[in-house]
């Protein structure tokens, strides 16, 4: 894979097309986007044959099918994302079907770009794969581009990428690079996200926070998942709920929950945040940054939880910690509440 990182990158992405070879580009993104997809027409030219900006949450198979017959018609030898996790889910459903080489200018947090996984939904049905087609070519991140998303998102979407790194500290095949890889990226998003609460236009914090998600997007790529990505799965293919913002509920509990097993993380997450109580400094983190922090407040039902703790203890991810019914079930109760959690709290 080939990155570009800075401010005014995308000037490369001619560089970047002709690297690959590619002469006929289907840019991805969608209607809130359009812009910025026209933003890249104007500098690729008449390599760009179409924008498609269908690119929906969860990579409905629907929308794919649609995209990979207007890549046909437009006989498309590229397919070029721009957007967040949505838009580059998109990208990697054509490439995994089609073999395109792909580009991909993530302009969230997410860090899907870094990744060879794949989640896609057909009637309801979210599933997951993993396959190095999915992994894009080429990555341009460009700073500039972050600048407009909201507020809001920003901080959301900033703790989704924490939570990439909080769960390489103790995956099952955790290691010291990955370790160093998460603190850093832990360091600099706590750093960016309240100066972006306070100033969206802050270059400097917009700058940490894209190298910072950078950094957590490799943990999510190279190292693997836990309770934390298993619940916000459970969570959104469940009850629709918005993804970074479900992220930002869980992750404080699941520390918690957690806590008695995670000695080593605990004390890194506590470097990087400067804190004494992770679990605690994350819920502080998420309150400061303006985000909800109940998952009532995203419009889950109540008697969701007993349902959510039931299909979280089906095929369980690796978790340092065992899974226990009234565990998961105490946790989701004070996650729906918006209780703030404490690494106390499970020992
Ligand atoms: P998103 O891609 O759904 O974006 C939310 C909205 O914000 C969209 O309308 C988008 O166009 C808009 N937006 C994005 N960037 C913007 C900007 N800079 N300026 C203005 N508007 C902007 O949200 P997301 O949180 O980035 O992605 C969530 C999706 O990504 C989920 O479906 C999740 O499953 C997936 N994801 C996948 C992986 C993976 O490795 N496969 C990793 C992380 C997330």
């Amino acid at each position: 894979m080939r990155v570009v990182f800075g401010f005014g990158t995308l000037a490369q992405l001619p560089d970047e097309a002709d690297h690959l070879g590619v002469s006929r580009i289907l840019v991805l993104t969608t209607p809130q986007q359009l812009e910025h997809g026209e933003q890249l027409r104007s500098i690729l030219g008449t390599r760009v044959v179409g924008i498609y900006q269908g690119a929906m949450m969860h990579t409905p198979v629907a929308v794919t099918d649609d995209a990979m017959r207007v890549a046909g018609e437009l006989k498309a030898d590229c397919v070029l994302s721009v957007g967040g996790g949505s838009t580059t889910g998109l990208g990697k459903a054509i490439a995994y079907r089609t073999g395109l080489p792909q580009i991909c200018v993530p302009t969230t947090y997410a860090g899907s770009e870094m990744t060879s996984i794949l989640g896609q939904t057909e009637d309801g049905i979210k599933t997951t794969l993993r396959d190095p087609r999915v992994l894009p070519d080429s990555v341009v991140y460009d700073v500039e581009l972050t600048m407009s998303l909201p507020q809001s998102l920003s901080g959301t979407s900033g703790i989704n990428a924490l939570a990439h790194a909080v769960e390489a500290l103790y995956a099952k095949n955790a290691n010291p690079v990955l370790s160093l890889f998460a603190e850093e990226g832990m360091a600099s998003l706590a750093k960016a996200l309240p100066a972006i609460h306070h100033d969206a236009h802050n270059k400097v914090a917009r700058y940490q926070a894209l190298y910072g998600a950078w950094l957590c997007a490799i943990c999510l790529g190279s190292g693997e998942v836990a309770l934390h990505h298993k619940l916000c799965h459970v969570l959104g293919g469940s009850f629709d709920l918005p993804h970074a913002e479900t992220h930002t509920i869980i992750l404080p509990h699941v520390v918690a929950y957690n806590a008695p097993a995670i000695g080593n993380a605990l004390q890194v997450i506590g470097r990087a945040l400067a804190c004494e109580d992770a679990a605690a400094a994350l819920f502080d983190l998420a309150k400061s940054i303006g985000a909800k922090t109940a998952l009532s407040d995203l419009g889950m039902p109540h008697d969701g939880i007993e349902k959510a703790t039931e299909i979280a203890l089906q095929n369980p991810y690796f978790n340092p910690r065992p899974l226990t019914r009234e565990g998961i079930r105490s946790l989701l109760t004070d996650a729906f509440h918006g209780r703030r959690p404490s690494v106390e709290d499970h020992r």
